[in-house]
């Protein structure tokens, strides 16, 4: 096994670095204080490929693999876990959708211009009263045979750049009697009539990336739009989430090095009792603790990633390998951001200083694409069978 990257991967994740500790960490603090979301930081992300990193040239993408996508997308997280959130949304919820269950008419028509970074995707399978169980959807796209056409209605609830999204992986039921197999996937233009954005929700954290319902009032879509078979959307919906947990595994990962990064420097410039913090025992078994976990996690992400790009060729499943990244990331990052914060102190409490917001972005990790409570039951379910 070799664990040195390809000149490649290096390049990818140094033109990453460079540009998001150029361009993205300088305003990340004001863009969270104010909840701005960065159109334009959005926009040369694309126009330097990470909106779509590992789909084929001929779709607009620059045709890498996932590895090279985790890469990337851990110094933009590291940079700022909002940048993190849109860019993994777009690459590896909207974008791997279409690529594996679009026909060529849709990768051209959708695919295309959502993978260069001309427009901006979102995923949508949540609802107000269907969250972790996503089969309790009530959302419906009715077709009508004569204009060969849905009409869909329903409120869908927290979707990432909700309000900002050119086009919407949309999961909707078509037959409520079949349960999750009558749920359908679809994907949405969001400047036809009857859609809208609903309330976009005051964050925690990540709150430069914005969340919000969607309101669907007789909202018609050509067949044209469905993705996949009718009644095939719950198995379309779980397949992309798989994708998904790797990109939270790898914004995970992004985050708790921004933290403990932070914590190990200031670490080295506070005196107390005469001495830097440094030299406290207790101090360094944190930064040692931290560090290992963000190792583990790291190792996690990438094996994940490299089982993902095993089963392309194959056509095997890596679910277990990115519940296993996902939630082992999540937590980690959630724990190096609390210990971040006790490592400085008072003054980690307060927003003058960038650990404040690694702890309160953190948290998001171990709740969307399935929580953590979720990702034990993957888990679970794959090894007891
Ligand atoms: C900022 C943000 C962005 C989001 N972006 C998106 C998006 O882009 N698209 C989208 O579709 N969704 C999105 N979501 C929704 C997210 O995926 C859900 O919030 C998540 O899946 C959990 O669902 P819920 O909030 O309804 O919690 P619930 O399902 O109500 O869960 C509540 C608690 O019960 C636990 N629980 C539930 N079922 C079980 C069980 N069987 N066993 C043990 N414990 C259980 C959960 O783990 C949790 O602790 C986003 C959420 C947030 C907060």
């Amino acid at each position: 096994m070799d664990f040195n990257l390809t000149e490649e991967h290096r390049m990818i994740r140094d033109m990453a670095r460079d540009f998001a500790q150029k361009e993205i960490a300088p305003i990340a603090a004001k863009l969270d204080e104010e909840a701005l979301f960065p159109a334009e930081t959005v926009r040369k992300m694309g126009e330097l490929g990470f909106m779509g990193i590992e789909v084929p040239e001929e779709y607009g993408g620059v045709g890498m693999d996932t590895l090279a996508y985790v890469l990337a997308l851990i110094e933009i997280s590291k940079a700022c876990a909002s940048h993190g959130a849109i860019m993994s949304v777009n690459n590896s919820l909207v974008c791997y959708g279409l690529l594996r269950y679009g026909t060529e008419e849709q990768r051209e028509a959708f695919l295309v211009p959502l993978a260069s970074g001309d427009k901006l995707g979102a995923y949508s399978l949540t609802e107000p009263q269907a969250g972790s169980d996503p089969a309790e959807m009530r959302c419906s796209a009715v077709y009508n045979p004569e204009a060969d056409e849905y009409v869909i209605n329903g409120v869908k609830a927290w979707v990432t750049s909700g309000p900002c999204a050119d086009y919407i992986v949309l999961f909707a039921m078509t037959d409520k009697s079949q349960g999750h197999r009558g749920i359908s996937a679809f994907i949405v233009d969001t400047t036809l009539p009857g859609f809208s954005p609903g309330k976009v929700e005051p964050k925690l954290g990540i709150r430069a990336s914005h969340t919000s319902e969607l309101i669907f009032d007789n909202y018609h879509l050509s067949a044209f739009h469905r993705l996949g078979k009718e009644g095939d959307g719950f198995k379309i919906a779980l397949s992309i989430l798989d994708a998904g947990r790797i990109g939270i595994a790898a914004q995970s990962v992004g985050i708790a090095e921004a933290a403990y990064e932070a914590a190990r420097d200031y670490a080295k410039e506070r005196v107390q009792f005469g001495q830097t913090i440094a030299s406290f025992q207790a101090i360094q078994w944190m930064l040692a603790d931290m560090k290992t976990k963000i190792e583990a996690s790291r190792l996690l992400t990438y094996q994940a990633a490299f089982t993902k790009d095993e089963a392309k060729a194959t056509g095997g499943r890596y679910s277990l390998e990115a519940s296993i990244a996902k939630l082992f990331a999540s937590e980690t990052a959630m724990w190096v951001a609390t210990k971040a914060v006790q490592i400085f102190g008072g003054n980690g409490y307060s927003k003058e200083y960038p650990v404040e917001r690694h702890f309160r972005d953190a948290k998001i990790t171990e709740i969307y694409e399935g929580t953590s409570e979720i990702q034990r039951m993957v888990i679970a379910r794959s090894i007891l069978g």
